[in-house]
């Protein structure tokens, strides 16, 4: 399994001097599976870049939806394969959102939106949202759900391939003031163990209080919950869009001496534009390869 980052910024688009070297595209990754399927996690602004480098194939695109606020669906109008003829393009998203959400990745595309409409594509997009785990498991894609704790719900993803894993829980507020769908406990014994957890970790303390309850995770718990849930690599994702490059290079130095200072083995990096990780096979009794490409 090969995961690369093409949007990692939260909330808004930031392109600019400021935020070159972790990238301003916001929420999109891909999944290369040993399997060749190929899976996109959100439709994100970096969707468009990723578009470009599925267009020499002709196999069915599934993208796996956690929820569809702006910043996780604005690349589908411009994912080229959109415009392939018959490409099958499958969107699978949360049974834990209102029924009608899911169509709203798909019924952007409307003519007022955006000046091309669904109905003129040449691809074929399907929205599914029911028995998404039973759907994808048939294309030999095994995944796992869990309920986000965001305003307007959504899904967390854990997906397993030959004794490999990688979570995706993005939007994700660890510890809010509303209703919690899943608790602290619930993420630690759904993340236990996973190589790669690719998580929310929009906010610091100077965020506080007057973000709370807005669906998103602080950095100091998301690396607690990593401790917790005995995580292999700790990826920290949808980067508040006023965090600069600067402070994020800060806050990689933090995590580094908050690990060392616990004595835990937890490899934590802040997701960037164009990062690679790739999961290699573990050969009996030994760990999952997790390398940064
Ligand atoms: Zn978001
Ligand atoms: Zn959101």
């Amino acid at each position: 399994m090969i995961i690369t980052f093409y949007g990692v910024r939260g909330s808004a688009p930031t392109p600019g001097p400021t935020t070159i070297k972790y990238g301003g595209n916001t929420s999109c990754v891909h999944l290369a599976m040993d399997n060749g399927a190929d899976v996109i996690l959100d439709a994100g602004t970096g969707m468009k870049q990723l578009g470009r480098s599925l267009l020499g194939k002709s196999t069915p695109i599934n993208i796996v939806l956690s929820h569809v606020h702006w910043d996780h669906i604005q690349g589908y109008p411009f994912f080229a394969p959109i415009f392939q003829a018959e490409r099958e393009i499958d969107v699978f998203t949360s049974a834990d959102s209102p029924d009608h959400l899911p169509g709203t990745l798909l019924s952007q595309m409307n003519g007022i939106n955006f000046p091309i409409t669904l109905e003129e594509l040449p691809s074929r997009n399907n929205c599914i949202f029911d028995n998404v785990e039973t759907l994808l498991k048939d294309r030999s894609i095994h995944v796992i759900r869990k309920a986000l704790n965001h305003p307007g719900g959504g899904s967390a993803f854990r997906f397993e391939e030959e004794g490999m894993s990688c979570a995706y829980v993005t939007d994700n507020e660890l510890e809010p003031p509303y209703k919690v769908h899943t608790s602290y406990d619930e993420w630690v014994d759904f993340l236990h163990g996973v190589d790669v957890l690719i998580h929310d970790a929009q906010y610091t303390e100077d965020d506080m209080p007057h973000k709370h309850g807005w669906g998103h995770s602080l950095i100091s718990q998301v690396r607690q919950l990593a401790m917790d849930a005995e995580v292999g690599t700790l990826v920290m994702f949808h980067h508040d869009p006023d965090r600069n490059d600067t402070e994020l290079d800060e806050i990689q130095i933090e995590n580094h001496a908050y690990f060392k200072h616990h004595r835990k083995p937890i490899k934590c990096i802040c997701a960037a534009e164009g990062m690679q990780i790739k999961l290699s096979r573990p050969i009996i009794g030994s760990d999952t390869l997790v390398k940064i490409l």
